[in-house]
């Protein structure tokens, strides 16, 4: 199977190519005509099995689709949830390069790091927010940045969000969420813990396992 055959547009096809990628991983293969279609996903997948670009790839590619691209200001339309700030900077990394085609504009939002530049980074405007919970709770309390408008949210390595303790953080942020919106969970074990979140997160998800 080739990537073309998957849906992606040429902006993301090309910067596929550029990066090497001859083929898409299984997960890839799976996970991403699933988000392209619009629906929520719960995803049982280890890290350097290309997971990252399986959520990364369709969902650059659903805002940009959208016809509120060109809405200025930009409104976050998408946020990505890590357990740590590596995670978080690995991710944002990735969605520069996939979307380096694209104008999409991503901020990253992580404790340890200077508040007031991304306080004024936020309210600049962005489409795409790459956070841990707690730095991002404090940017919503403090109104730098509203979650109203989120048509896709990403739980990333989820099973490490549990067991670090993000649960309660992790329910204060869907209160701020809108309550249509597509939900991608990704976990590499699908534990009872990730389970009964994806219960009360995830509306009639596809399951992958890869
Ligand atoms: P991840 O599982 O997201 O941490 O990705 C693991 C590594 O695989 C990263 O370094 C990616 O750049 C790389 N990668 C992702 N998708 C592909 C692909 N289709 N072909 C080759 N390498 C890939």
């Amino acid at each position: 199977m080739s990537f073309s055959q998957l849906g992606l547009s040429e902006a993301l096809l090309k910067a596929v190519a550029e990066q090497g990628y001859t083929e898409p991983t299984p997960i890839q293969q799976r996970a991403i005509p699933i988000i392209l279609q619009g629906k929520d996903v719960l995803a049982g997948a280890q890290t350097g099995t290309g997971k990252t670009a399986s959520f990364t790839l369709p969902l650059l590619q659903l805002l940009s689709d959208s016809d509120v691209i060109h809405q200025k200001p930009r409104r976050v339309r998408a946020l990505i949830l890590t357990p740590t700030r590596e995670l978080a900077m690995q991710v944002h990394e990735n969605v520069s390069i996939y979307g380096k085609h694209l104008p999409l504009h991503t901020e990253v939002v992580v404790g340890g790091a200077s508040i007031k530049m991304q306080t004024r980074n936020l309210k600049h405007g962005c489409d795409i927010v790459v956070a841990t919970p707690g730095r991002l709770i404090d940017h919503v309390q403090q109104k730098n940045v509203s979650l109203a408008h989120i048509d896709i949210l990403v739980l990333d390595e989820a099973d490490r969000m549990l067991d670090m303790g993000f649960l309660p953080s992790i329910r204060q942020i869907m209160a701020y969420l809108p309550k249509q919106r597509q939900n991608l969970l990704f976990s590499a074990t699908v534990s009872n813990g990730i389970k009964t979140l994806a219960a009360q997160l995830l509306n009639k998800p596809v399951e992958i396992e890869v």
